[in-house]
């Protein structure tokens, strides 16, 4: 097994895309999406279905940012509250979503994640209500993938719930009625109220549908870059006292993804936190110099 995602994968999940977009279906491309992830050695079979557990204070995209970081998904499904369906690609090879399970149809014991994507979606998992967007979208890119990897629509998608039943109750709601609805898919987009999706911000949430636009789409680089310099803050301690805020940021970002850093993705990713006339890859070559000069000296 090559522990990056091949040639193959990457065509494959191009088509997934495209497939997915004409369906009318928003695909955010995470940065890197391309290379992270090992290499299938195989056509994936399946798709299992999950809830990311984020609570409704994450807003649009749940824990896009910690998927990615993680490598826990290939795709994350957003809670789609101003009515749009969209969803965002995190990796083209294998992910850690299946965990310890089965075997269930042509998934061997305990290794699901060989042998099936993982799409998490952005819900609490505790009675939050998708929205008529998000159902669509999560219908769509399962009927995708199923016509993508040659496979039936009807015998492709799988609950967490059903894989690991022990441990596992995402998703909540029945997985006859879920695969109902990819079979019976029709790529006529969302008739959704749009109304819908500001009541439910104010009444559940107290959110301002400005505050859910701006924690939207264009926002998730920003939201996945942050989330990735957080994480690692903590280890900088040592160093603290002796780097500039901009390589505190590159240097984190960094070691959070050291098993496949690549430094221009990851200057991309960042690009939103950066001054806005701030080329974002000459930033990231200089700084990764400027670490390179001192940490040798
Ligand atoms: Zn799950």
């Amino acid at each position: 097994m090559i522990f990056m995602a091949d040639a193959g994968d990457v065509e494959r999940m191009q088509r997934i895309i495209n497939r997915t977009r004409s369906y009318g279906i928003q695909v955010v491309e995470m940065p890197n999406w391309q290379s992270r992830g090992a290499t299938w050695d195989r056509v994936p079979s399946y798709i299992i279905d999950h809830h990311d557990a984020s609570t409704i204070k994450a807003g649009e995209w749940g824990s896009l940012g910690l998927i990615v970081s993680n490598n826990l998904s290939q795709f994350q499904v957003a809670r789609c509250l101003d009515g749009v369906p969209k969803i965002a690609v995190c990796c083209a090879g294998r992910a850690g979503h299946a965990g310890l399970g089965g075997p269930l149809a042509g998934m061997p014991l305990n290794n699901a994640n060989a042998y099936a994507y993982g799409a998490e979606k952005a819900n609490n998992g505790l009675g939050e209500p998708y929205t008529d967007a998000a159902n669509y979208a999560t219908d769509g890119l399962f009927r995708a993938c199923a016509i993508e990897c040659g496979r039936d629509p009807a015998g492709f998608v799988y609950g967490h719930k059903e894989w690991a039943p022990l441990r596992k109750i995402d998703p909540v709601y029945s997985m006859q009625w879920r695969r109902g609805r990819v079979v019976a898919f029709q790529a006529t987009g969302v008739e959704d109220d749009m109304d819908w999706s500001t009541r439910y911000t104010h009444r559940r949430t107290g959110y301002t549908t400005e505050f859910e636009n701006w924690i939207g789409e264009t926002n998730v680089a920003a939201n996945a870059a942050a989330a990735i310099a957080a994480r690692v803050e903590a280890k900088l301690d040592a160093l603290a006292g002796k780097l500039s805020d901009d390589e505190s940021v590159l240097l984190a970002a960094i070691r959070a993804d050291a098993e496949e850093t690549d430094v221009r993705a990851l200057a991309e990713a960042l690009a939103p936190l950066l001054p806005s006339d701030t080329d974002p890859t000459a930033f990231a070559e200089a700084v990764a110099d400027a670490l390179a000069r001192r940490l040798a000296e």
